[in-house]
């Protein structure tokens, strides 16, 4: 199966993996530092931070959020707003609403421990395959495949896989379950998150310091151009008009966005129209008016568009829904494009 020089067997891939490993993991807030099994919470608050998000980025929310909610008693004591508050800049918010739901369940229903079987954990809303089976290996030492995009990049790399992401996913799968080491899964699986971290990067992998280099079918070829991906579609870009209006104090009038999905839902936002689905008509609604544009536009990445935004300021002495202070606009959950206008339309109040 290996196409390397000496045809090791399985157990020699794991074990040189684990050997590296044992001198070169990374450190992280969520990990032991003196090497002991992960705390399942830890790995789990982690694991929802790390989806879309970067190690970087996730360490300093990952650190407020456990000195703030150190427990998942804790949490699903917490506020809904407040974990959402929590969480703004960090994006994809249903992770965040998902996560003080699944908080309330692991209590209610599980007696607020992790110690469940893989298939009860997936029946939790924002809990996939792969964050259960990364519980259940990192923290419990149990022999589940964790694949995250460094293991997929590693794995895809040392067989030369033909077949393109995403359909080579259970191809993947499959063969980091076969190199696994059945003694250490925890090790092994973070061994090869830090492999593809350090090591086997995307770009200008260090194939001359890597332990798993003889084994590696990509390296004497091209080993940037696996994992080989379908070509992704262009996102569509979509335009829309959000209102900065003021009352005669200064105030900012925020509304929350509905709790019952959509984008931005839970947070506060400013009113807008025409870039989502809803069909809301905010200037006869709040009967806004001396409405007049911002030059610059607001541009802003969602998963699957892009959007432009034209900023309007506007006043109203009528309109219901929450006035803020600009001052006080940081003690609400605000998703990131509002912080950008907020940039624009109050350079000095907003980081
Ligand atoms: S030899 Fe190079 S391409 Fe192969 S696993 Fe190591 S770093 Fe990645």
């Amino acid at each position: 199966m290996f196409h390397g020089d000496d045809g090791p067997s399985h157990n020699k891939v794991s074990s040189v993996l684990l050997s590296w490993y044992a001198s070169n993991k990374r450190v992280l807030p969520w990990r032991d530092p003196q090497g002991l099994p992960t705390d399942p919470y830890r790995v789990w608050i982690s694991e929802i931070m790390l989806q879309q998000t970067t190690v970087p980025t996730v360490r300093g929310y990952f650190e407020r959020f456990i000195s703030r909610w150190p427990s998942v008693q804790d949490l699903a004591k917490a506020s809904l707003d407040d974990v959402l508050h929590e969480w703004q800049g960090l994006g994809y918010y249903s992770r965040a609403k998902n996560l003080h739901k699944c908080a309330v369940m692991i209590v209610e229903a599980f007696d607020g421990t992790f110690q469940t079987a893989e298939k009860d954990f997936l029946s939790l809303p924002g809990v996939g395959p792969y964050t259960a089976a990364a519980i259940q290996s990192i923290a419990f030492n149990s022999p589940s495949t964790v694949v995250d995009g460094n293991v997929e990049r590693v794995i895809a790399r040392l067989f030369s896989l033909k077949t393109p992401l995403p359909q080579a996913k259970a191809e993947i799968h499959k063969l980091a379950g076969h190199i696994r080491s059945e003694e250490e899964p925890s090790n092994y699986a973070q061994a090869l998150m830090d492999l593809g971290s350090s090591v086997c990067t995307p770009k200008a992998p260090k194939c001359v310091i890597c332990p798993l280099e003889k084994f590696c079918s990509a390296k004497k070829h091209n080993p940037e151009s696996f994992p080989i991906r379908q070509k992704k579609k262009e996102k569509p870009t979509r335009r829309g008009i959000f209102y900065f209006i003021q009352d005669d104090k200064g105030r900012v009038l925020l509304e929350k966005r509905p709790l019952s999905g959509g984008l931005f839902s839970g947070l506060m936002a400013l009113p807008s129209e025409g870039w989502d689905t809803t069909d809301d008509d905010p200037v006869t609604r709040l009967k806004i008016k001396n409405i007049k544009p911002l030059p610059e536009k607001v541009r802003h990445v969602f998963t699957h568009f892009s959007l432009i935004a034209e900023v309007r300021y506007a006043e109203s002495t009528i309109a219901e829904g929450v006035w803020v202070f600009p001052e006080a606009l940081s003690n609400y959950a605000l998703p990131t494009l509002m912080k950008k206008i907020f940039k624009l339309t109050l350079p000095e109040t907003v980081e």
